[in-house]
């Protein structure tokens, strides 16, 4: 493991897509990768969260609709064999840090990221394994894959099933012959359900109707929606975004579902869990051998903790000229998180515009000196 720098101008907190397409407008900029920025990861290979998850998970949309600035993803033959699979995602992340030389230093946790002292134009110290950092400014980009969110409900704790989040499930064979209730209304559940019902008895929970987007809809159609949306405020405009479509893309997997019957029962959500299942309002009862909470994400923050700027929502407040900027802290900058960092912001087509806008302030703010920009 290489040994971290005492004094970096600027650190770029996680290597997953969003720290990769920032690092690369970094150094398109003229900073130096491994020396005037460092990247820092926490796992032990490249991918971002992808490696992690769940074996047959594919893209939403072709490999045309999925790249990153700079460099395409290779092609991938989506009308033969579906929109490219986890794979691909991952070996093409694996030779984007690559291509751009972007000398990302891992497996490096970073813990904590502190003021070095009051002057607010100070420096940052990033404290990661056992080394720290000074520098100007720092970028999050970690994700949300390490911190699942699951509601609390009565009696979880009586379950005597398994009980998984999205982010551990792998695939379908682990759960044979099981009966599942899977619960959530997005595309994790629409696709853990359309896999796991080829082997073990599915029940589907979701607190409102699932909303299906048309078959000839996909993530193009979900990120023009998204920009579109951008422009409108922009403008000064109202958009319904995303929302006003629905939220299930149909990839050929869950279609297959839809045509096996697999999906026409909807149950509403249970009120609480038993020692043997789950249990509605109305006294109905469901035996089950596991529960998948396909119940999202939050973003995974704890890093920041010391400087005390996450909102009740769990999220920080950011703006400035890229969006991403924390309002309460202009040393630190937060990438790829969703729409609130940025429309789309956490696709790989859409991170960019929010990943350019980044550096660039980063730049600025590293020009002006001291007196920071
Ligand atoms: P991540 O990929 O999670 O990368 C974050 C990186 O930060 C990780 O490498 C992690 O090791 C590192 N890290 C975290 N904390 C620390 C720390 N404290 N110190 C150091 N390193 C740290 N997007 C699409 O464009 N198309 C799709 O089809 C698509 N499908 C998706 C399906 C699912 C089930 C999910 C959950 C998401 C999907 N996404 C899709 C969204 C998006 O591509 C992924 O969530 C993506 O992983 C987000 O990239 P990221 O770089 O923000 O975070």
């Amino acid at each position: 493991m290489r040994s971290l720098p005492t004094r970096a101008q600027a650190v770029v907190v996680g290597a997953g897509q969003a720290g990769l397409a920032t690092s690369f407008y970094l150094r398109r900029a003229g900073l130096v990768p491994g020396d005037d920025f460092v990247v820092l990861d926490a796992a032990e290979s490249p991918g971002g969260a992808w490696p992690r998850m769940w074996e047959r998970l594919r893209l939403f949309s072709p490999s045309t609709a999925s790249s990153l600035p700079g460099w395409m993803m290779p092609p991938w033959d989506d009308r033969t064999h579906g929109y490219p699979p986890r794979a691909h995602v991952v070996g093409y992340l694996t030779e984007y840090e690559k291509r751009y030389s972007l000398s990302v230093l891992r497996p490096h946790r970073v813990l904590a990221v502190r003021r070095a002292d009051e002057d607010p134009d100070g420096d940052l110290v990033v404290e990661a394994s056992t080394s720290r950092i000074a520098t100007r400014a720092v970028v999050s980009a970690t994700g949300t894959w390490e911190s699942p969110f699951r509601p609390s409900i009565a009696g979880s704790d009586l379950f005597a099933g398994l009980q998984l989040h999205a982010a551990d499930y792998r695939r379908p064979e682990d759960l044979a012959g099981r009966r599942v209730v899977v619960v959530g209304g997005g595309n994790s559940a629409a696709q853990i359900v359309a896999e796991v019902s080829t082997t073990a008895t599915t029940t589907w929970v979701t607190r409102r109707p699932p909303r299906f987007l048309p078959d000839d809809v996909d993530g193009r159609d979900l990120f023009a929606a998204a920009t579109a949306r951008l422009r409108a405020l922009d403008e000064g405009r109202e958009h319904g975004g995303v929302g006003g479509l629905g939220d299930i893309v149909m990839v050929p997997e869950v279609r297959e579902a839809r045509d096996r019957g697999v999906l026409d029962e909807v149950r509403p959500m249970f009120s609480r869990m038993t020692p043997t299942g789950v249990a509605w309002p109305d006294g109905r009862e469901e035996l089950a051998d596991v529960v998948i909470w396909c119940t999202g994400f939050r973003p995974a923050l704890r890093h920041l903790a010391p400087l005390g700027l996450r909102g009740p929502d769990g999220r920080v407040a950011v703006d400035g000229p890229s969006g991403t900027q924390a309002v309460e802290e202009p040393r630190v900058f937060l990438v790829g998180y969703g729409d609130w960092t940025g429309p789309a912001s956490a696709t790989l087509v859409g991170v960019g515009p929010s990943a350019r806008a980044t550096a660039a302030a980063v730049v600025g703010r590293l020009h002006a000196g001291p007196a920071g920009g």
